[in-house]
């Protein structure tokens, strides 16, 4: 049966939840504080902006991979229905999230985001990596796959 990898967000464990729970609230192993699996169920990208950053990407329980894009940028169009699909594929593993440039300064200044589209990679509230340009499905896929 799948397990998936859910952080506690309390104390950092990674705890293993069996597909069969998904939806159920779980407790974490190591400090008792309630898990929220219902996130494994994501299977869309999720909109980030500079509101809701801190909580949907530092505190996030699963590694993420931001999409930073704009709505002028015809790579990053041709990049969405990617994004759409990895978000389907990688549900449980990965959260996959978008993050509009033009109406999200602050976020975009902190991480210099200066060409678009570009991809950061982050896992505990850390920046990981990030990727410039339009890039196939595989060389994502490359650059998650410590996380897959
Ligand atoms: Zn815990």
């Amino acid at each position: 049966m799948d397990t998936y990898l859910l952080r506690c967000l309390s104390c950092g464990t990674r705890n293993r939840i069996p597909a069969a729970n998904i939806g159920k609230t779980a407790k974490c192993g190591k400090c008792g504080s309630s898990v929220d699996t219902e996130i494994l169920n994501t299977a869309h990208p999720l909109i980030v902006t500079d509101r809701n950053f801190q909580e949907r990407i530092m505190q996030a329980p699963l590694p993420v991979l931001l999409d930073c894009w704009a709505p002028w940028c015809g790579p990053c169009q041709m990049m969405a229905p990617l994004m759409d699909q990895l978000a389907a594929e990688w549900k449980g593993r990965i959260l996959v999230c978008k993050l509009n440039v033009d109406e999200n300064p602050l976020t975009s200044d902190r991480f210099q985001i200066r060409s678009v589209p570009t991809l950061l990679i982050f896992d505990r509230g850390q920046l990981q990596n990030s990727l410039t340009g339009a890039l196939p499905k595989h060389q994502i896929a490359q650059a998650m796959k410590n996380w897959l």
